[in-house]
Formats: structure tokens, C-alpha cells, sequence
């Protein structure tokens, strides 16, 4: 399969989407982001990279945080972490508040922010330095010493971030918050500020697409039956409201942030990053989606 010219091919025809939809503004540092950036870097199991466009610029990985942190969590708790959630996907949005209510405090996944504010309380009581040991995990399953946090863009969320800070209040009038509450939604938005370009996305990425490898990066063990239902949960539900829309495009397990990144896995095969901040109505990627959309298309390659 020549990747190169599919992924070169693919950029071209996405380009008359690029004025389409606009970056998140509800976090104010995002919101200054320039919107006219896009970037593809898809890299094959056998390490072979391709990249189109501006797949070297970082941007603010946002929800795509929440696989790693989810990694993370079920190093630490097996399956006990699924008393605190479920594995379903939620048919709302990903900062809704209604179904939290109705369900108790028990947050349908692990990638919604309601479930992904519990994984965050989950960290904070097992590892003894969350924010070293975090970011650690991501720099080594990325290849990358000098990914970090973007502490500016963390405390900008905090400083608008009343739904999340609703959603934490009533998840530990619940008791699903161990931990102070303020302290679970700064190390929250602490995970989503990371910065990434589209090849260091990739590369860790690439770690749940070898599900049948032992994933052991850091203190994170998982075993290969772990990694696989990491992937099936981002299949029903990596794309919040839209997760649906996507499989029935793309047909690939993937994870969205609304920092306008987009990564999707061909398990066994490859993992490919697609950037572009301007977000459509459900706060997915518009390029995104249209590319691994056209992606899978011409290349006949899903799980389907
Ligand atoms: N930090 C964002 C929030 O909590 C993440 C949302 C996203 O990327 O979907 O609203």
C-alpha cells in the first residue's frame, strides 16, 4: 500500500473543507489558536512513517488525553474501575450533565468528562507524584522527552470551567470523588493541556494498535486483552455524540479532542494523527474526519 500518495491524495481532496466549522472557544487560550493549520502522520507497526502538512506542529491534545489517562487507571485498578463507570456510549454531549444525574453519579465511560474527572480521581489516589508520573508515561509511549503540559491553557479552562466543576460537584455528592475536588479538576485539565504534534500522537498511538504486544511504558502494565477493549471503547465511544457517525464513516477504533486533533488505529496495522482545529456542531475535527473518512475509502482498510 503506497500510504504517502493515499494520505497526499486524501489531504488534497479535504482541503475544500478547511473554512468549515471553528476551533473551541470555550476554553479561552484555544480560541486564539490559528485555525488554518492541518497536519496528517500515519506510521505502519513496521515503523514506516508518512506525513503530509504541518504533522510537526503541537496542539493541544484535549480528550485525546482521556486514552492515556484510561491506560493508565486500569493499570491501577483493573476491573474494579468499572464500579465507578461503564463502558457505554452516552448519546449525549461530552460535558453533559443530565445523564450524570439520572445515573446517579455513575458516568456512562472513561471518555466522557464526567467518567474522565473519576479516572483523574482515580490517579490521584494511586500514584504518589500524578503530575511527574503522567506526563512520563506520555513522553515514553510518544518518543518524545520534551512533551508537556501546557500550564497557561490548564488555567484557563480552570477559570471558565464551570460545567466541569458542576459535573465533579455532583459526581462526589455521589461519592464518586475520593479525592478534593479542586485538586481533580486541575490535575483534569492539567492532562487535556498537553501539547502534541501528529507524529508523537501517532507513536503512542501506535502502542494500542500492537494490542497483541504486553503494553508495559513506565509503571503502566497491560495486558493484551486490556489494550483490545482500550480500543473497543474507543470504537463505541471515542467521538462523544458522533460516535456512531464516525464508525459508520471511518470504521476505526479513534479518539477526538476539541483541540482539533483526531487519532484513529487499524489495529495491527498503523495509527494515524489528523489535525485541523476547526470543530463541526459534536466538537470533532471537520478535516479530521473527512480525511480518515476518505482515508479508509481508498484504501479498502477497516475493521469492517
Ligand atoms: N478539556 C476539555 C473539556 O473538559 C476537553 C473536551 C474535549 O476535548 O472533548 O471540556
Amino acid at each position: 500500500m503506497d500510504y504517502q500518495k493515499i494520505i497526499q491524495d486524501v489531504y488534497e481532496k479535504v482541503q475544500p473543507f478547511a473554512k468549515t466549522g471553528k476551533q473551541a472557544d470555550y476554553i479561552p487560550a484555544l480560541a486564539k489558536v490559528n485555525p488554518d493549520q492541518s497536519g496528517v502522520c500515519l506510521k505502519t507497526l513496521d515503523l514506516q512513517q508518512y506525513s503530509v502538512g504541518e504533522s510537526k506542529v503541537r496542539f493541544s491534545i484535549q480528550s485525546i488525553s482521556k486514552v492515556f489517562s484510561l491506560a493508565v487507571a486500569l493499570s491501577c485498578e483493573g476491573k474494579n474501575l468499572w464500579q465507578r463507570m461503564g463502558k457505554e456510549p452516552s448519546g449525549n454531549a461530552f460535558n453533559s450533565l443530565v445523564q450524570l444525574e439520572l445515573e446517579h453519579g455513575i458516568p456512562r465511560n472513561p471518555f466522557i468528562n464526567a467518567g474522565a474527572i473519576v479516572v483523574a480521581d482515580v490517579l490521584l489516589s494511586h500514584l504518589a507524584n500524578p503530575e511527574e508520573e503522567f506526563i512520563d508515561f506520555v513522553r515514553n509511549i510518544s518518543e518524545s522527552e520534551t512533551v508537556n503540559y501546557n500550564f497557561s491553557v490548564a488555567r484557563s479552562e480552570r477559570s471558565n470551567g464551570y460545567l466541569n466543576a458542576a459535573i465533579a460537584n455532583l459526581l462526589k455528592y455521589h461519592g464518586n470523588i475520593k479525592n478534593d475536588i479542586e485538586h481533580v479538576l486541575q490535575f483534569y485539565f492539567l492532562m487535556c493541556s498537553i501539547e502534541m504534534n501528529c507524529t508523537e500522537l501517532s507513536n503512542a498511538f501506535l502502542r494500542f494498535a500492537d494490542h497483541r504486544k504486553e503494553f508495559n511504558y513506565c509503571n503502566v502494565h497491560l495486558t493484551s486483552s486490556q489494550v483490545k477493549r482500550i480500543n473497543a471503547i474507543m470504537q463505541t465511544c471515542g467521538f462523544y455524540d458522533e460516535s456512531g457517525e464516525f464508525s459508520y464513516l471511518v470504521g476505526l477504533p479513534g479518539k477526538s479532542g476539541v483541540g482539533g486533533g483526531i487519532c484513529a488505529i487499524y489495529p495491527q496495522r498503523y495509527a494515524v494523527t489528523v489535525f485541523s482545529p476547526r470543530l463541526n456542531a459534536k466538537g470533532n475535527s471537520v478535516v479530521g474526519m473527512k480525511f480518515l473518512e476518505l482515508l479508509t475509502t481508498e484504501t479498502k482498510e477497516s475493521i469492517f
